[in-house]
């Protein structure tokens, strides 16, 4: 064997997930897991009872049609009509994905080149810098800066080189919570139109926003319709991260790049849980609303708790999650501290400093997640109040 790695050298450093890594922790200690962002309580009834259905009745149970059934497809049209007035035809403009990851990774996977550049947010979520370096291309990261994470729009249009091939953007923000707003949206995609760039947008946190902040997909703007991917899935939305449903929305020409690529990573996935997904999307708006306003409650209950514990608290206005800075009890290092909270404190977190590529910029940025019972999230803040005595 010779001397080189067996591991692509495109992706050294990449090795497990913190997600993984963290998750591991919680289950070998059993500490409360406010890591990994999943539900600790499933999502409806009717939707569980849905994908029993369809695997009692043989829907889905054998390979599905490549680019999701049409049931699927029709709903996320349906779903992108109500909710933001677009329209799409689900023959051509929409495809089914294992979850938002494979779409990621499709999307990117399609659309670089060995070379190209991509402008992302940073912190990063972690796929993003993995799926750049296996298609060969240069991440350039925007960094998001405490306390607001509002992207510096100029500092974005500086990034922009004539090797600038795409912009991946994340709104609402993982780790961050931050939502872009409609003038910053209008100013990135005046940039995209006016520097011809693709983009991809994740919007798999679309329907977790709070206070004044709104979701606008960024398709909706002038000229983005022909240059944007955008991408979600039905894993936040309706609580089962594990279904891994997704899909991609966009021009038949991006659509028709990204399934080329697609096919090649699952061909397809979750068969009866599209079925189930389809009628997850056609859930009434009291759904939505209820889910937001549960979530809401448990934002405030977990933030006024950890900063009653000593942490610095970043009120996210979007996503499950909350950044915090623990400069404040003393603590130099994020990932450090993480490592050592489930033994502290018997609780679990995510360093946000790993989503980073400027060693600096997140070095004491902590996430926790309270898409949790409030009973959990109670009892997490009670242990996490010991760390300052
Ligand atoms: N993008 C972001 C920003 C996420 O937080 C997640 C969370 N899992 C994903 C994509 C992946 O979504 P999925 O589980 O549908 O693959
Ligand atoms: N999106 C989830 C999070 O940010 C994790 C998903 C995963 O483990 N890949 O916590």
């Amino acid at each position: 064997m010779s001397g080189r790695p067996l591991l692509n050298r495109g992706l050294d450093g990449l090795g497990t997930t913190i997600f993984a890594e963290m998750s591991a922790l919680a289950t070998a200690t059993g500490a409360i897991n406010l890591g990994q962002g999943f539900p600790d309580t499933d999502g409806p009834a009717e939707i569980a009872e849905a994908a029993v259905r369809a695997i009692r009745e043989g829907k889905g149970n054998q390979y599905p049609p490549g680019p999701g059934i049409p049931e699927l497809r029709t709903a996320v049209a349906e779903h992108q009509r109500r909710f933001y007035g677009l329209s799409y035809d689900p023959e051509t403009e929409i495809l089914v994905t294992a979850g938002a990851t494979e779409a990621i990774a499709a999307a990117l996977l399609a659309l670089l080149e060995p070379g190209d550049e991509v402008i992302a947010f940073e912190p990063f979520y972690d796929s993003y810098a993995a799926c750049i370096a296996m298609a060969g291309a240069k991440r350039v990261p925007l960094t998001l800066r405490a306390p607001s994470f509002r992207p510096d729009l100029d500092a974005l249009r500086a990034a922009v080189t004539p090797h600038t091939r795409l912009l991946l953007l994340n709104s609402p923000h993982n780790p961050t919570g931050m939502v872009l707003t409609r003038d910053e949206l209008a100013a990135i995609a005046e940039l995209a139109v006016e520097r011809d760039l693709l983009v991809v947008t994740d919007e798999v946190y679309e329907h977790l926003v709070y206070d004044d902040a709104e979701h606008i997909p960024l398709v909706s703007f002038p000229g983005m319709r022909e240059r944007t991917v955008s991408i979600s899935s039905a894993g936040k939305t309706f609580s089962f991260t594990g279904w891994k449903v997704g899909w991609v929305t966009g021009s038949p020409e991006l659509v028709a790049a990204v399934r080329t690529t697609k096919q090649f990573l699952t061909y397809v996935a979750s068969g009866p849980f599209q079925y189930a997904a389809a009628e997850a999307l056609r859930l009434p708006d009291s759904y939505f609303a209820a889910f937001r306003d549960d979530l809401l409650a448990k934002r405030d209950l977990l933030a006024d708790g950890l900063a009653t514990a000593g942490f610095r608290v970043y009120r996210p206005q979007g996503t499950y999650f909350i950044t915090t800075d623990i400069a404040d009890l003393g603590e130099k290092d994020a990932l450090t501290f993480c490592r050592a909270l489930p033994e502290r404190s018997g609780v679990v977190a995510v360093p946000n400093s790993v989503f980073y590529d400027d060693p600096d910029a997140g070095r004491t940025q902590v996430r926790f997640a309270f898409c949790k019972r409030e009973s959990v999230l109670e009892e997490a803040v009670t242990r996490l109040k010991r760390l300052a005595v």
